[in-house]
């Protein structure tokens, strides 16, 4: 399997370093706000780069943090704590923020048939860890404390500016233009490791005891704890957005590096913005749209799933409503087809049972090539339409391909794959329904259609006949 790496700006074929286990940090969410569909793309990216390692038979163990402390509005350690600032325009406790905004992001994970990561770290569960890592840094020189707060030096950091290519001193000129709240901060890129309750944080609402004060900790911090304590160092694939190569994790690498000698992770992944009219989605922008957007509309969120499977997640997504439109036409035809060959083929239902002839093994391959490239998911998703319009491949055969390819893609084409076991009386409306669309009697027909939708099944009128499924 080949993977690009951020770190190398190569392909590189993954050696895994553990021989039973691949071990995946993804940095999560800051739990303030709801997801906007940007944020869930990178999600989407990382499911598939989970699943493809499965399909690959690497068991995967995937840790995923929950930022609910220590997330600031500026990038350069200024501004408020996101979680907290929320959590007094709600008059609610910063953990209650964080409760509710994690189970939204989980239920919008769900509805887009991610896969649940099993480790979820919160970082104030992680507040040990974390300064157990500071400690390390004093001890070698990468740290220094002012009276507001604990920093990293970043120009005692060799290698600082390799992930993003940025040079120290272009990085240094950039954070100088920023406003710089502490005056005693050696130089304008240095970051965080701890903030103190003083000054701008007097009256924090989260804050722990710390052997620099009473506090709570950065944002970077986090994520180099977490991964190290769950996955150990190094690990064997860190991902994230783009957005987090320039800061983020460059100050993880840093540190983590720093703190213990040894690279925190093997291969960096990033996936790319989801962009509408050449902006980037974000709040200052504007522009934010959620799942939940999309599902007022009344767009299945699968759909979105496929649209963003049909870009290659290193290039941008160029978003508008016509996309998720015809998203949606190819999800329903993907649909249709599979419904249409388990209705022509319920008399045979052992699919798993039988060995797959040479050309089914070959759309197989083109399958696995695909995903093992770097995760180009638009090539898989060609396969996948490959094999549903293939003439050279049995009915039995396009069942089981298409199933095994969900495993991946995450279609819910398994719904769709079963003939849908639809009641009598519920067929009968459905067929008297037909007659009186035959016979332009769409008054009738329609009252019909309602009556249906009622007992919680829908049609929907195809070339190849009425199509009718269970609500979803
Ligand atoms: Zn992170």
């Amino acid at each position: 399997m080949k993977l690009y790496n951020s770190l190398s700006r190569k392909k590189e074929s993954l050696k895994p370093l553990h021989k039973s286990w691949v071990g995946l940090y993804t940095c999560g969410p800051t739990v303030y706000n709801y997801a906007h569909i940007g944020n869930l793309r990178t999600y989407i990216f990382e499911d598939v780069l989970e699943k493809t390692l499965q399909w690959n038979g690497y068991n995967v163990k995937r840790v995923m943090n929950i930022t609910d402390v220590g997330h600031l509005t500026g990038d350069a350690d200024t501004g408020n704590d996101k979680v907290e600032e929320r959590a007094r325009t709600e008059k609610k406790t910063p953990a209650q923020i964080a409760a509710f905004y994690t189970r939204a992001f989980l239920d919008d994970v769900e509805k887009l048939n991610i896969k649940r990561p099993p480790i979820l770290a919160p970082a104030t569960k992680h507040i040990k860890e974390m300064q157990a890592l500071i400690k390390e840094l004093f001890k070698r020189g990468y740290a220094y404390e002012t009276p507001q707060a604990v920093y990293f030096d970043v120009t005692k950091f060799k290698n600082y500016g390799k992930l993003s290519g940025q040079s120290l001193k272009a990085k240094i000129t950039a954070a100088r233009k920023e406003v710089v709240e502490d005056p005693l901060k050696r130089n304008a890129a240095d970051f965080a490791l701890w903030f103190k309750l003083a000054g701008h944080f007097k009256n924090h609402l989260q804050s722990w005891s710390s052997p620099w004060g009473k506090g709570f900790p950065g944002w970077h911090i986090e994520c180099s704890a977490i991964s190290r304590e769950l996955l150990g160092q190094p690990f064997d694939i860190h991902t994230g957005g783009v957005d987090h190569i320039g800061t983020h994790h460059e100050n993880e690498i840093a540190q983590s590096q720093a703190a213990y000698n040894k690279p925190l992770a093997k291969i960096w992944m990033h996936g790319e913005f989801l962009v509408i009219n050449k902006k980037r989605m974000g709040k200052s922008e504007g522009n934010l749209i959620t799942l939940a957007d999309l599902e007022k509309k009344g767009y299945n969120p699968i759909a979105y799933r496929y649209l963003v499977l049909n870009t290659h997640y290193r290039k941008k997504v160029d978003f508008f409503w016509g996309s998720l439109e015809a998203a949606e036409e190819a999800l329903k035809k993907i649909y249709r087809s599979i419904t249409d060959f388990a209705l022509r083929w319920q008399k045979n239902k052992k699919v798993e049972k039988f060995k797959l002839s040479k050309r089914a093994e070959h759309y197989r391959r083109d399958f696995t090539l695909a995903l093992n490239g770097d995760l180009n998911t638009p090539k898989a998703l060609a396969v996948l339409h490959a094999v549903i319009d293939a003439k050279d491949v049995s009915l039995p055969e396009k069942m089981l391909l298409v199933t095994e390819f969900d495993k991946v893609l995450g279609l819910d084409i398994g719904k769709y794959r079963v003939a849908p076991k639809i009641p009598p009386e519920v067929r009968k409306l459905v067929e008297a329904r037909e007659l009186f669309r035959r016979n332009k009697q769409f008054a009738r027909a329609d009252a019909l259609r309602k009556k249906i939708t009622s007992v919680g099944y829908e049609v929907e009128d195809t070339p190849l006949g009425p199509f009718i499924r269970r609500r979803l």
